[in-house]
């Protein structure tokens, strides 16, 4: 088990005003630290208990603050070591002078998600609970919310878990088959057996991977992607969604150059909303670069949100019509600049019909008033994209799918290796690419567990 030496520390609570504000202590000398700060505290400060302390300035008898302070003894904090809690009064300077004070008692100021790092590095939590603290921190709609609180309470890790000991145990069966061949009482492997344990794992992994696109719905919000030709209003679409202005919107084709991204509620949905570079056979470099990027953006789109300039005629270029029709996204076009004159003919608006399957909406995005009844047809259309909620154990990020794909595959290897009657060397190194890949998914040193297990079950005796 790792131990840090260092004792680190932060403000926990939002910056700003608040009734209480609470400074973050973990490491070694946490305790020291309350008690230089406060010394009025008893010789033995009870564990998870809040008591009334003076703050004072290090070595002064100037009072920084009154406050409730809280001890919780290693193991049985957050991050595994012992963790001091002060309660002051929630000002941004008071704050900011108690953190001081810690840190001149010798604590040092904490990087990004160091305590939960610590967690998961003293084996508080795995890596699924570790990404659901940050979820849980950042979630902006109750379904979120409660996914990420089941991922901290261990439902993907569990499940996880339980294939990885699946998958140790039919490793188990493979190695000693190896190790054992050679001695007098051979040691036969159950192929059937072996092609058993692979399927089950397999068929557990296919529900899983099955569950990723609803999974992601729910922790990212539905996909949408604004595309269209530069100058059609895309970036002043996105700052109307966004209620403030996040893109630069300029009269000059082509200044949004790779895409911007930002997190919207609209009418109770979830939307990750991406404004990507315009469309348009790119110059520079730097341009074709956007334009490629606005390409793989809307091969991941749920829906795409095409901005036309109402008053110039249709001008499609070559790519975003391919898009358009190669797209699995629910396409919502939006006719803009409807305070102008039309410019598109009866032609152009049948041919934007058919390749969107859906009436333009007309609007002028110009006026600083926020377009309402565009908005309300935009939130039911993204209501219809999102996937049923899933029973059991739901992955949502690229990081598990990619990992439970390595593993499907090495699996598929495996069962291959054993139908084939191939050396059973070969079996077990497949299964153990699958290990590997699951002991991502939570963060687990995979050999250390594999050997454990060998030893513990098995009395090799050589
Ligand atoms: P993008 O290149 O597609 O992101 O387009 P922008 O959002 O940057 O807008 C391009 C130009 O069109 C800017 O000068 C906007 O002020 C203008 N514009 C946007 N919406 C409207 C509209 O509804 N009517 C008019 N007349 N101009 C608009």
């Amino acid at each position: 088990m790792k131990t840090h030496s260092s004792t680190i520390c932060a403000i926990a609570t939002p910056p700003g005003q608040g009734g209480v504000g609470i400074v973050r202590i973990s490491g070694p000398d946490a305790e020291s630290i309350l008690r230089v700060l406060c010394p009025s505290l008893p010789s033995a400060i009870p564990s998870h208990k809040l008591i009334l302390a003076k703050v004072k300035e290090p070595g002064t008898d100037e009072v920084l603050d009154e406050v409730l302070v809280a001890l919780m003894k290693a193991p049985r904090s957050y991050t595994g070591e012992d963790v001091a809690e002060i309660h002051g009064h929630g000002g941004a300077l008071n704050m900011k002078r108690l953190l001081e004070a810690v840190c001149r008692a010798g604590a040092t100021p904490a990087g990004p998600g160091e305590f939960t790092q610590r967690a998961f590095l003293l084996g508080r939590m795995d890596l699924t609970q570790a990404e659901a603290v940050a979820d849980i921190i950042d979630a902006s709609h109750t379904a979120a919310l409660k996914l990420a609180q089941q991922h901290l309470a261990g439902h993907l890790g569990q499940t996880i878990t339980e294939l990885h000991e699946a998958l140790i145990r039919a490793i188990i069966l493979t190695e000693s088959a190896i190790d054992f061949s050679t001695e007098e009482h051979i040691y036969q492997l159950d192929t059937e057996d072996l092609l058993r344990r692979i399927d089950g794992v397999q068929h557990r992994i296919d529900q899983l991977l099955g569950t990723y696109d609803a999974g992601r719905q729910i922790r990212e919000g539905i996909r949408v992607v604004i595309l269209g030709r530069p100058n059609a209003g895309k970036s002043t679409l996105f700052n109307h969604l966004c209620g403030e202005p996040r893109a630069i919107v300029t009269e000059i084709p082509g200044t949004t150059r790779d895409y911007l991204e930002e997190r919207v509620l609209l009418d109770g949905v979830a939307l990750r909303l991406i404004d990507t570079a315009g469309l348009r056979d790119a110059s520079d470099t730097v341009e074709r670069i956007g334009v490629e990027r606005s390409r793989e953006q809307a091969d991941q789109a749920d829906l795409l949100l095409w901005v036309l300039d109402g008053s110039e005629p249709l001008a499609l270029d070559s790519l975003e019509e391919e898009i358009l029709k190669t797209s699995s996204a629910s396409i919502f076009p939006i006719l803009n600049k409807a305070d102008l004159p039309t410019g598109l003919s009866h032609e152009d608006l049948e041919k934007i019909k058919t390749l969107a399957a859906r009436e333009p909406s007309g609007v002028s995005l110009l006026s600083s008033q926020r377009p309402d009844a565009l908005f309300a047809e935009l939130a039911e259309v993204a209501r219809k994209r999102l996937l049923p909620a899933q029973e059991g154990a739901v992955i949502t990020r690229q990081r598990h799918r990619d990992a439970l794909q390595r593993a499907r595959e090495a699996l598929l290897q495996a069962r291959e290796a054993t139908e084939d009657e191939m050396s059973h060397e070969f079996i077990a190194l497949d299964l153990r690419l699958a290990l590997e890949a699951f002991g991502e998914v939570v963060g687990r040193t995979t050999v250390d567990d594999l050997l454990n297990r060998i030893f513990s079950e098995f009395c090799i005796g050589k």
